[in-house]
């Protein structure tokens, strides 16, 4: 046994126990590259999208910076230039700026309120004080060698605004401050419909629609306090913030302005999940994978351990059936010798003419006769069980009344039962040597161990069809714990009866086989307060308008 559990721990339990640790930290291993990656790959999103909504930004600056550049000369310029600023909804102030007047319109006399704000955000750069050109370039819009044109992110107290300037003369520089709100807001609602942001996957990180739902990322535009321009989705009910996994800087045009993508955090929440997404969705959260993880291991200790107990039975079973073999075998042998030696002791003795005495050698004779039945009994018994082992005892059960069979089995059982005929027939479906075989066996089980008092044979019919045939008898019973294993082959209990008397444990196992053939059944109870009570119960004749009518035969025990 002990060999036995070695080799199932070495050869399977540790293994597995090896293979399912190794497979959690691949596992493991496998989920924090796969959140690295995705991580870089929402950062590269979350790139692409500042970097498309710049682009966007500047084909659409650039445009209104070329039609500063074309406006007609002075006197004209400024009439024009008003004229454009307040047709185009993306230009909040437009200015004219002259190196040596500073700026030329709007003027402070006569300004609006907005007009006025306006030159005091910028009165740094309107006095001169701050260059036009970012620092890196060095170099003043008045020079010659100086960019022609360019954008100017500028930040006025809590405003972040974006100038944009166009030189239109040597000196002389026009521009506009941009509707970065408004065009921010516009451009994102737009650019979400394109098609390249479809194929990126991002349609629906901003907003719902009606067929396509369940946003895995979120994308929001944060303003410069970090607000964002147009609201991520999600479920005004969870008043909790997104975590940013993947944020861009619009820089260079909006420095202060920030792209985000997000983990949708309620996404099992969303309708429309494909089926596929279910269970990644459902594993997303550590703890539900942890708990799933647990689930799994737990689901392999149990199969190992449950797999280990079984091979532990079958091999203990195995153990105890060969034990058994053996000492059936050896029951068997000694059982063969002890009348062997007395026959051939008798024989000899009486072939020597060594019995004079007349009645000592009518006793030889009786005792080799007895011994030779006896040897003749176990040979049929041992024919009976292989045979019954290998199938080859066909049964032919037929409808029968079971009072005379009954009548004739407790007359000629040598342990003289008490039996009590009933006072009808009792039809069953039975094989009259069969039924003989078993209740005899089981008379002789009676008298061998409860030996005080005879046993008794009850006949009875069953209210359903059927009829039961059950040996009674007041010894000491079986104990609970072996009430199931007496049928099994080979089974004698440990007790002082057995100990004092003869047998194979196979009576009982070729009872139940025989039964079994019959389509009956053979059962054992304990009875109160002391015996045992085993019951042959026989199926009930099948109703068949030809049916056979009951057989009254009285049969001999023609031995099977
Ligand atoms: P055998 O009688 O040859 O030992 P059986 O298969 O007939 O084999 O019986 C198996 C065991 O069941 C017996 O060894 C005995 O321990 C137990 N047994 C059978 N019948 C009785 C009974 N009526 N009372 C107590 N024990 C019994």
């Amino acid at each position: 046994m002990t060999r036995f559990l070695r080799i199932y721990l070495l050869a399977i339990a540790l293994p597995a126990l090896l293979l399912a640790v190794f497979g959690a930290f691949l596992l493991r291993a496998d989920a924090r590259a796969r959140a690295a990656e995705l991580a870089e790959n929402r950062r590269w999103r979350a790139e692409r999208t500042a970097d498309d909504l710049q682009a966007s930004a500047r084909r659409l600056l650039d445009a209104r910076l070329d039609r500063l550049a074309a406006l007609p000369d002075a006197p004209a310029r400024l009439a024009a230039l008003r004229e454009l600023a307040a047709a185009d909804p993306y230009v909040r102030n437009a200015f004219l700026w002259r190196e040596k007047e500073g700026c030329v319109w709007p003027r402070r006399t006569g300004a609006t309120e907005e007009e006025r704000r306006f030159l005091n955000r910028c009165e740094p750069l309107f006095s001169g004080a701050v260059p036009w050109t970012p620092p890196s370039t060095n170099a003043a819009p008045s020079d010659a060698s100086a960019p022609s044109r360019g954008y100017r992110p500028w930040a006025a107290g809590d405003r972040h605004e974006l100038l944009a300037w166009v030189r239109t003369a040597p000196g002389e520089i026009c521009g506009f401050e941009f509707e970065t709100m408004r065009f921010l807001a516009d451009l994102a609602a737009d650019w979400l419909e394109s098609p390249y942001s479809q194929r990126l996957g991002l349609r629906n990180t901003w907003r719902r629609t009606a067929r396509q739902s369940a946003p895995r990322l979120l994308g929001s535009l944060h303003d410069p306090s970090g607000t964002p321009l147009v609201p991520p989705v999600a479920d005004p009910a969870d008043p909790t913030p997104f975590d940013p996994s993947a944020e861009a800087s619009l820089l260079p045009l909006f420095p202060d302005w920030h792209y985000r993508l997000s983990p949708a955090r309620d996404a099992s929440a969303a309708s429309g999940w494909l089926p596929g997404d279910l269970l990644s969705g459902a594993l997303s959260a550590p703890a539900l994978r942890l708990a799933f993880g647990g689930v799994l291991f737990g689901l392999l200790l149990l199969s190992l351990v449950a797999g280990g107990a079984v091979l532990l039975r079958a091999a203990r079973r195995e153990r105890l059936d060969a034990l058994r073999k053996t000492d059936f075998v050896s029951n068997v042998s000694h059982e063969l010798r002890t009348p062997l030696t007395s026959i051939r002791a008798y024989a000899e003795l009486l072939a020597a003419d060594r019995l004079p005495d007349p009645a000592r050698r009518r006793r030889a004779l009786d005792t080799i006769s007895a011994e030779s039945a006896r040897l003749s009994r176990l040979v049929d018994t041992l024919l009976d069980f292989s045979r019954l082992d290998r199938g080859t005892r066909p049964l032919s059960p037929r409808p029968l009344d079971l009072a005379p069979l009954a009548a004739e089995i407790a007359d000629s059982a040598p342990s003289r039962p008490a039996y009590a005929p009933p006072p009808a027939p009792v039809m069953a479906l039975a094989d009259p040597d069969a039924v003989r075989q078993i209740v005899l066996n089981l008379l002789d089980n009676a008298a061998k161990y409860a030996p005080g008092a005879p046993p008794t044979l009850e006949l009875a019919p069953l209210p359903s069809g059927g009829a039961t045939l059950s040996v009674l008898d007041r010894g000491p019973g079986i104990p609970p714990r072996d009430a199931r294993r007496i049928f099994d082959r080979f089974v004698r209990l440990d007790n002082s009866t057995t100990r004092t008397t003869t047998g194979y444990g196979l009576g009982l196992t070729i009872a139940r086989r025989l039964a079994l053939s019959m389509n009956a059944t053979l059962t054992y109870s304990p009875r109160s307060p002391s015996g045992s009570a085993f019951t042959l119960t026989l199926p009930p004749v099948p109703p068949s308008p030809c049916a056979p009518p009951p057989s009254r035969e009285s049969t001999h025990n023609p031995n099977p």
